[in-house]
């Protein structure tokens, strides 16, 4: 265990010159939690709530929700847990929320959205993950999804400080979002770049449309330079930006990512020893310089083949 950890198999994310970029699991659940641990996770990157709404006519009730991010947080303990409240969206329909058919439901009322119409789900869910942090030794981050303007980050902080979680921050999955990333990172304290929809809504493709696999490729050069905006808002502010989309799991795109000023990944446990062990293959220099090839490329396959 101490020479893996000594050799750069089990340690934190690092470059060979030291440069930190945490590597982090995402869960649904509880159960996920032995498999970020057996990676040696540093913490959760993304701990989506969905799970425990899904399935059921009703909310779950305050105990329920309680339990349930309890026993992530104690398990957990001592390190970070990012949090993200409820997600339900087009992908991820409830009984509950979602009543009437929208026509384009992708672009209606998903993620933070949901709170404009029934603001008590959000703040319920707020107190839920508030209680159970109160009882733990976990450094517990909570984020909002799909958010899209300074106005609604705003919001979503004033929200979980008012329930008493101090580290606040949003998801960047739109790209209205990451143009502006600077203006949100300044009222929240980080961003955590969710590149599944980043992806969908960047190209105006479904990010379940198989046939549009090329548009949704995490080495679209218009989409690492969004990435980029955010990277470079991250290093002006000295706040946290993290990749927790599909993206994050490429070992490949690891030192590009890194290199655009991403400061920590987050993916399926699984995934996260060979991410490890490519950052640590490269210098802090290595990875800004195969930034910039990539976001130059001419399109995804030229930039992947520039990187390796
Ligand atoms: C994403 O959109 O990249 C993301 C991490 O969130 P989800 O896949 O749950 O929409
Ligand atoms: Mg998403």
């Amino acid at each position: 265990e101490v020479a893996a950890a000594a050799s750069g198999l089990t340690g934190p994310g690092r470059t060979s010159d030291g440069y930190a970029v945490k590597l982090l699991a995402n869960v649904g659940s509880a159960k996920n939690v032995p498999a970020a641990d057996e990676a040696h996770a540093e913490g959760i990157g993304l701990f989506r709530t969905e799970l425990l709404f899904l399935d059921r006519a009703g909310e779950p009730s305050h105990a329920e929700q309680v339990a349930a991010y309890r026993e992530v947080f104690t398990a957990m303990a001592g390190r970070r847990v990012v949090i993200r409240t409820l997600d339900a969206g087009a992908d991820k329909p409830l009984p509950f929320l979602h009543q009437h058919g929208e026509p384009n439901p992708a672009l209606g009322i998903r993620g933070l959205r949901v709170a404009r119409q029934r603001p008590h789900v959000l703040t319920a869910q707020l107190a839920a993950i508030a209680e159970a942090r109160a009882e733990t030794g976990a450094d517990v981050w909570v984020m909002a999804p799909m958010v899209s303007t300074l106005a609604e980050a705003t919001s979503f902080v004033a929200a979980a400080h008012d329930a008493g979680l101090p580290t606040a921050g949003v998801m960047i999955e739109v790209p209205a979002a990451a143009l502006r990333a600077a203006d949100l990172l300044r009222a929240v304290d980080f961003l955590s770049i969710g590149t599944n929809d980043l992806s969908q809504y960047t190209f105006a493709a479904d990010r379940m449309c198989g046939d549009l696999a090329d548009l949704l490729d995490p080495w679209q050069p218009a989409l690492l330079q969004l990435i980029g905006v955010c990277g470079e808002a991250g290093r002006d502010l000295s706040k946290p930006v993290g990749v927790c989309g599909e993206a994050a799991a490429d070992p490949l795109l690891a030192p590009v990512l890194a290199g655009l000023g991403v400061t920590s990944l987050s993916m399926s446990p699984r995934a996260i020893p060979a991410v490890r062990a490519s950052l640590a293959a490269r210098t802090e220099a290595d990875c800004r310089r195969l930034a910039a090839l990539a976001v130059a490329a001419d399109g995804p396959v030229e930039a992947r083949k520039l990187v390796s």
